[in-house]
């Protein structure tokens, strides 16, 4: 966690919470810039001596200063969609270090990343592989591929997280893969250059991600029978954070376990996404008032479930961090915000001090945060702000409720 007590008071680096949530208001995302750094340089500097391509999740958190500090640190990107890709571009990140995941990726989003000249696109499906060889045929040009496997190995998360298990829908059937690479392989504007996998998010084990590994190494051997060689292998991300009482593996624990299984001549793919960034990140709320109905305290907040969704569509469960230490302990309350949802919450049962004019943070937001945010019951969304040492610098406005509707049209008399 990149946020600490100093004299009962919430810091981020060296900056005081209460003193930003003055100047910026809340809710407030707050980020800190060593943290990412730091979290960046624990994945790359184990992969020194090798082939590698760190790239940075985008959906988990799209800001430019974000992307563009990352690019900065010689980080790639894993984009969903052609907004990421524009995203990355106006941040400054290189496309020749992109890869373009995800099963429904359009025509013109195709043709957009292949202009751009990413490293490749993972493919997900038969039905894409097709397409795509479409689309770069038209262009007279040859798309780089990886095709994205589904090992079928299960990687112990929340099921709306678990990504690699034969019911899901992301990737190929590993047993049908091969087909889909000599298939691949026999069209003439595609050009084969890996293969990847992403078995889910928040994995707090090591043994799922070298399940699925292994199972990669036996179909890029399969292949190699065939003679379709391999330059490439990604492994996607999804390694888990500490919340509040999970103990994922480090980085450097992890490449220990995963570093000898991959042949040195192929160069190794990652997409880490909340590893690198999840707690760099604090929503700052404040209280507005707190109510008791008799069965339980709830601490009413200025934040809600349109600025931090994890809560309720994961039931994650997030630390919560009172601006003043002390509040820390107090009558167990439920974190709630003024949405009309019974799921407008940020946290359940903490105990918590806090009353009406008081500040709390939440940790881990730096991850699926702010990009999951909504303007759900017409709420402007936060102003984000990075702090580097002792500035702080604002990387997103607060939203206006005037730009709410700003492009909305009534109906003519
Ligand atoms: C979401 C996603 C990631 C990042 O997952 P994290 O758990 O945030 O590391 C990487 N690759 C793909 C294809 C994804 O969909």
């Amino acid at each position: 966690m990149s946020a600490y007590y100093q004299d009962q008071k919430l810091m981020v680096e060296g900056l005081a919470v209460d003193n930003m949530a003055k100047q910026y208001g809340t809710p407030l995302y707050l980020y800190s810039k060593a943290a990412i750094e730091q979290a960046f340089t624990a994945f790359s500097a184990p992969l020194k001596d090798r082939k590698h391509l760190i790239c940075f999740a985008v959906k988990a958190n799209s800001n430019l200063a974000v992307l563009n500090l990352l690019a900065r640190l010689g980080a790639g990107f894993d984009i969903v969609s052609g907004g990421e890709l524009a995203r990355v571009i106006a941040a400054g990140g290189d496309p020749a270090k992109v890869v373009f995941s995800g099963v429904g990726k359009t025509r013109s989003e195709m043709a957009e990343a292949l202009k751009a000249g990413i490293h490749c696109f993972n493919v997900e499906s038969i039905a894409e592989i097709d397409r795509l060889n479409a689309v770069a045929a038209e262009l007279n040009m040859v798309a780089p591929i990886s095709i994205r496997v589904n090992p079928d190995v299960d990687a112990k998360t929340h099921p709306y997280i678990a990504t690699g298990l034969k019911e899901n829908k992301f990737g190929i059937d590993i047993l049908m893969a091969p087909d889909a690479f000599r298939k691949a392989k026999a069209l003439p504007n595609l050009k084969v250059l890996g293969v990847d996998c992403h078995i889910g998010s928040q994995l707090t084990q090591t043994q799922p991600f070298v399940d699925a590994i292994k199972r990669l190494l036996e179909l890029k051997e399969t292949l190699s029978q065939d003679g379709i060689e391999l330059e490439h292998m990604d492994i996607g991300g999804g390694l888990g954070v500490t919340y509040t009482n999970e103990q994922p593996p480090k980085p450097a624990d992890y490449l220990a376990h995963i570093l000898p299984l991959i042949p040195s001549n192929v160069t190794l793919v990652m997409e880490p996404g909340r590893a690198l960034v999840a707690n760099a990140g604090l929503l700052v709320t404040r209280v507005e008032m707190t109510k008791d109905n008799g069965f339980k305290r709830f601490v009413i907040v200025d934040a809600a479930m349109n600025d931090l969704m994890r809560p309720t569509l994961y039931q994650a469960v997030m630390p919560v961090l009172p601006v003043v230490e002390a509040q820390q302990t107090g009558p167990i309350s439920d974190l709630v915000g003024p949405v009309c949802e019974t799921g407008d919450w940020l946290a359940k049962d903490v105990p918590l001090s806090s009353e009406e004019g008081d500040l709390v943070a939440i940790g881990g937001a730096g991850a699926y945060g702010f990009v999951m945010s909504s303007n759900y019951n017409s709420r402007p969304r936060a102003a984000e702000v990075m702090v580097e040492g002792t500035q702080a610098h604002l990387i997103r406005q607060r939203e206006t409720v005037a730009g709410l509707w700003a492009g909305e049209q009534v109906l003519p008399e």
